[in-house]
C-alpha cells in the first residue's frame, strides 16, 4: 500500500501547520466541500459566444466576484451544491470561451507568441490545439499532503531550463497520445476511484494546454481537487482563468531578480511574472511553493526567493526547499550547474529559510 512507501504521507494529515496553510485542499479531499470548479459549473453566466473578447473578460471579472461569494456560502454550507440547478451557461464555459480565442492569437504565457493555434500555427512551446499527454499515474514522489498524487504529465513548456529534468517531454523528443476532453476525464475519475488525493496537472507545463483543461473538466465527475503544478511564468489572462478552477497552485519559484532566468531558462522577466503569479495564486487559491536549490545559487537566488515569500505571502505558507538538482540535458553549458549540491549549500538553504522566518518548510 502506498502509505508504506510514503508513511509521511499518513502523518501529514495531522500536522497542523501543514493543515492551515492548505485548509480548504484538505476539505475538498477529505470530502467536506466541493471543488472549485464543480462550484464554477453551478455559477450562471449570461453570456454569448459571439461577444467581442474584452466584453468577455468584463463579464468574466464580474462573474469571478460571484463566485468567491458563492464558494464562500458553500464553504460555510449556507448554500448546498446539489441544490443548484445546473445552468445553461457556467462560469466554466465562460473561462472555456475565453481561453478559446486565447489560442487564436496564443498569449497563455508570458512571451505572448501571438501565433494561431487553432490554424496550426506554433509557438515558442511547440503546442498545438490537441492536448498531447505523456503519462498518467499515481505518483509517490511528491509532497506528502499530495501523495498519491494523480498526475497528468503533457508535452512542451514555455521554458528553456537547459538542466531540465523532464526535457524529453518538455522539448518534443517524446511523442505523447491525444485525448479528447471526455476522455481524459474518464482517466482523471479513474486516477480518483483508485485512491489518488488530488489530479496534478503538470508537464513539461500545463499552461499551454489551459483550454483543453478547461474543457476536460466541463466531464469529470470526481470530487477531486486540481493541483496547477506550473514553472509559473504564464500571462496575466492566465492568471484570471486559474481563479475558480485550481485549487491549489503548486508553483515553481525558480529565480532571483538578476538575470539568471534569462541565462539559464531564456525567461526574460521571471521575476516580475513569477512574483505577480504568486500573489494572484495566494489570492484566490491555496500553494505550495517549490525553490529548486541550484549550485551556486544561493546568493544571487534562494536568498532572495525565500525572503520575498515570508514578507509576500507570510511564514505559515508551505515552501518546498528542494536538494534534488542533478545535472540533466544541457546542463553542462552552465559551468555552475555541472554538479550536485554540497552539503554546505544544503546547510545554507536552510539557514536562508530559518532566517527569512519560514516556519512551514520542507527539504
Ligand atoms: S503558451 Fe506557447 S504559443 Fe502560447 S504564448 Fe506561451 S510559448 Fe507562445
Amino acid at each position: 500500500m502506498w502509505y508504506m512507501i510514503r508513511p509521511d504521507s499518513l502523518a501529514v494529515l495531522k500536522d497542523k501547520k501543514v493543515r492551515r496553510s492548505l485548509n480548504r485542499y484538505f476539505k475538498v479531499m477529505e470530502g467536506e466541500t466541493p471543488p472549485k470548479f464543480k462550484i464554477a459549473r453551478k455559477l450562471p453566466v449570461d453570456y454569448k459566444e459571439d461577444l467581442p473578447t474584452e466584453k468577455l473578460w468584463e463579464i468574466h471579472h464580474t462573474s469571478l466576484e460571484e463566485y468567491v461569494k458563492l464558494e464562500s456560502r458553500i464553504d460555510s454550507k449556507t448554500v448546498r451544491l446539489e441544490d443548484l440547478e445546473t445552468p445553461k451557461k457556467s462560469f466554466l464555459d465562460l473561462k472555456s470561451t475565453i481561453a478559446r480565442r486565447i489560442l487564436e492569437s496564443c498569449h497563455f504565457c508570458s512571451r505572448r507568441c501571438g501565433v494561431n493555434r487553432l490554424k496550426g500555427e506554433r509557438g515558442y512551446c511547440g503546442c498545438g490545439s490537441e492536448i498531447l499527454v505523456s503519462t498518467i499515474f499515481a505518483h509517490m514522489g511528491e509532497e506528502p499532503e499530495l501523495v498519491p498524487s494523480g498526475t497528468i504529465f503533457t508535452l512542451g513548456c514555455t521554458l528553456r531550463c537547459l538542466h531540465c529534468q523532464n526535457w524529453s517531454i518538455s522539448q518534443w523528443y517524446e511523442r505523447g497520445v491525444t485525448y479528447t476532453p471526455k476522455d481524459l476525464a474518464a482517466e482523471i475519475d479513474r486516477l480518483k476511484r483508485e485512491g489518488c488525493r488530488n489530479v496534478n496537472l503538470v508537464g513539461g507545463e500545463p499552461t499551454p494546454w489551459l483550454e483543453q483543461w478547461l474543457q476536460t473538466f466541463k466531464y469529470v465527475n470526481a470530487d477531486i481537487p486540481v493541483v496547477w503544478n506550473s514553472n509559473s511564468y504564464y500571462s496575466k489572462e492566465t492568471a484570471e482563468l486559474l481563479a475558480g478552477f485550481v485549487d491549489v497552485y503548486l508553483l515553481d519559484f525558480k529565480y532571483g531578480s538578476g538575470d539568471c532566468a534569462k541565462r539559464i531558462s531564456d525567461a526574460p522577466n521571471y521575476w516580475d511574472v513569477c512574483t505577480r503569479n504568486h500573489l494572484e495564486a495566494f489570492k484566490y487559491g491555496e500553494l505550495i511553493i517549490r525553490v529548486l536549490v541550484l549550485p551556486g545559487h544561493l546568493e544571487c537566488c534562494v536568498k532572495e526567493i525565500l525572503e520575498w515569500i515570508a514578507d509576500n505571502l507570510g511564514k505559515e505558507v508551505r515552501v518546498n526547499v528542494m536538494f534534488q538538482y542533478r545535472p540533466e540535458w544541457r546542463a553542462h553549458e552552465v559551468p555552475e550547474l555541472r554538479r550536485r549540491l554540497t552539503r554546505s549549500e544544503m546547510d545554507r538553504a536552510v539557514e536562508l529559510a530559518r532566517k527569512a522566518g519560514l516556519t512551514n518548510f520542507i527539504t
